[in-house]
């Protein structure tokens, strides 16, 4: 994502940072690149997804032209390379798969966060008689071990 953006004429700076092409005004630099295959996000005005994304709203064209594309100038430019049609399908496949996965994983985190957080209200809340303040404590641990385990995922 940094390459093609520098390609394309945004230096993002040392906190990987670019001016946001999608929203005026951008001075100081909204727009997030993430390393690798992370794609990119601007905290301005909420635009974000794949590299290919990147270069479908900057050159206003679509999804298929935007690979065809970077096939060509990053052929030209860097890697000297064209990918054939079933490697592109493949790495496109695959970011969405990933891209799929970590939407499911977020959910989950964020449902099981509020699990959580319930059980702890009811713990700090509830009658320590009650089945309910049970629950809660012996729901506490394994919750909080599994968010643990999972942050960032
Ligand atoms: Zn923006």
């Amino acid at each position: 994502m940094q390459e093609v953006a520098e390609l394309y004429g945004f230096l993002p700076n040392r906190a990987g940072f670019i001016q946001c092409p999608f929203h005026s005004g951008d001075k100081h630099g909204s727009l997030k690149i993430y390393p690798g295959a992370g794609g990119w996000h601007c905290f301005g005005c909420g635009a974000g997804g794949s590299v290919i994304d990147f270069v479908a709203r900057l050159f206003d064209i679509g999804f298929s032209n935007a690979c065809d594309k970077l096939n060509a100038d990053f052929s030209l430019g860097l890697t000297g390379k064209i990918p054939s049609r079933a490697e592109k399908s493949a790495l496109l496949e695959s970011r969405r798969r990933e891209a799929a996965r970590k939407a499911a994983a977020d959910a989950e985190y964020k449902r099981q966060a509020a699990r959580y957080r319930y059980y702890r209200d009811v713990a700090e809340n509830a009658d320590p008689q009650s089945n309910l303040f049970a629950e809660a404590v012996k729901a506490l641990d394994p919750l909080e071990y599994w968010l643990d385990e999972n942050l960032g995922r």
